[in-house]
């Protein structure tokens, strides 16, 4: 039996037996190791989770990292993590999750 490892997508169960799960959306490349999710399961959340970055306008695929910005009214706002869109003073990020932020991390301003 090999090296069979016992794996399957998180969202609908299917054995997925290459990780990390790469997937093209709209451009981007997504890599995915945790949580385990397939292909097709990948690309759907792309499309139902991904937010737009506040600085370029382009989409954020869920489970890559973010920048969080503070917005005025206590919203969030999220912007690519990269030299280009993250800004100075977004003291704030994390991973971008299921329409929410996966882990968040404060780091204090001093
Ligand atoms: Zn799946
Ligand atoms: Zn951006």
């Amino acid at each position: 039996m090999g090296n069979q490892i016992d794996r399957s997508c998180q969202e609908c169960g299917t054995p997925v037996d290459q990780l990390p799960t790469l997937v093209e959306f709209e451009g981007q490349e997504i890599f995915l190791f945790d949580p385990v999710v397939c292909k097709d399961c990948l690309l759907s959340l792309c499309d139902s989770f991904s937010v737009r970055c506040e600085n370029c306008g382009g989409s954020i695929p869920p489970y890559s990292q973010v920048g969080v910005l503070k917005a005025e009214n206590g919203q969030k706002e999220f912007v690519h993590m990269n030299t280009t869109c993250s800004t100075v003073g977004s003291a704030f990020y994390g991973y971008l999750g299921k329409g929410k932020l996966h882990h968040f991390i404060e780091i204090e301003a001093c």
